[in-house]
């Protein structure tokens, strides 16, 4: 994800020190606000009660090791194929369907496949997690594994797909969503970028599943350890509101938008054709950023905490929808 205005701020400063990530999300280094000055803080908490939520973090944890056990999984690689047969072995018996292409890219055509695991509510309308598993094509042969970027979304989805398994949900049908081909495979840009989604936006505008979404929320890079979740100017401004009203009601609104910053993600073609979207992000992984897109994006820097965070607040934000 690279907001275009900071990768232009970098380039006038001749700044980027980054060269392993020709791509890097680059967060936009404007409108640092302090922590929680939002005007969201001040929404009262909600009169309901309902129960909290609780992610088995540990488990979600021993997915991402397994994860990366398979070692760097770019599009097209032997890994890539692996990890799409371990997610589906961990969705056996629930209601699965992709969207599989291939993406003409400058490096070539490449196979690239959307896997979407559907959990059916009573209210009509469609809440979609998201977050990408594939990893960064240009580092594919130094080492990187993607524990954070790709690694540990992909296991927090796998553990949020647990928490709504055989449960009659008395709310929105809840889409689980993991996306492909989000990394560029030479530069980020709008066409060499976020493939799959690009793709599967096109696909559910034409078949009517857009129409249906009521929320679309991303989640990426959020296993750091050191967690701070970035409030995103290219997100809506009101679903943003709810997720920090969800962390809040948590006790976890410290580790939320202490920063404000624009970032393009996967959540950039829905957002465009007027879906709410949300995107979870942590974009300053390790100080100023330095681990992301590196080989040193590994296993040691994360933390189940994290993903306990994130995951218990996107459960409880899907919460708040179903009353809204
Ligand atoms: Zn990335």
């Amino acid at each position: 994800m690279a907001s275009s205005l900071g990768a232009i701020l970098l380039a006038l400063l001749g700044a980027c020190s980054n060269d392993h990530g020709s791509n890097a999300k680059l967060p936009a280094p404007t409108a640092v606000t302090p922590q929680n000055s939002s005007p969201a803080a001040a929404i009262p908490a909600p009169p309901d009660s309902g129960p909290l939520p609780a992610i088995d973090a540990s488990r979600a944890m021993q997915y991402v090791r397994e994860i990366v056990g398979f070692g760097t999984r770019p599009i097209g690689s032997e890994a890539h194929k692996k990890l799409e047969n371990y997610i589906l072995s961990h969705l056996k018996g629930d209601d699965v369907v992709d969207d599989a292409f291939t993406a003409d890219t400058v490096e070539g055509k490449f196979p690239v496949r959307n896997i979407i695991a559907k959990y059916p509510g009573t209210k009509d309308g469609i809440i979609v997690i998201a977050g990408h598993y594939d990893t960064n094509y240009p580092l594919r042969n130094v080492g990187y594994v993607g524990a954070n970027d790709g690694g540990s979304t992909t296991a927090l989805l796998l553990e949020i797909a647990n928490q709504l398994r055989g449960k009659k949900r008395d709310g929105y049908s809840v889409w689980l969503l993991w996306t492909d081909g989000e990394e560029a495979v030479r530069t980020w840009s709008d066409s060499d970028s976020i493939y799959g989604t690009r793709h599967l936006a096109d696909q559910w505008a034409t078949d009517g599943t857009l129409k249906q979404i009521k929320a679309f929320l991303l989640t990426d890079m959020i296993g750091d350890a050191d967690l701070n979740v970035d409030r995103d100017h290219s997100s809506t401004p009101w679903l943003e509101d709810m997720v920090l009203q969800a962390a809040t009601r948590l006790g976890y609104q410290s580790h939320f938008f202490g920063r404000e910053i624009a970032v393009e993600d996967d959540h950039i073609p829905f957002m465009k054709r007027g879906v709410p979207c949300a995107d979870l992000i942590d974009l300053d992984y390790g100080y100023n950023n330095v681990f992301h897109h590196t080989p040193q994006d590994t296993l040691d820097k994360l933390s189940p905490k994290s993903l306990e965070i994130v995951g218990n607040t996107i459960l409880e934000t899907v919460r708040l929808l179903d009353r809204r």
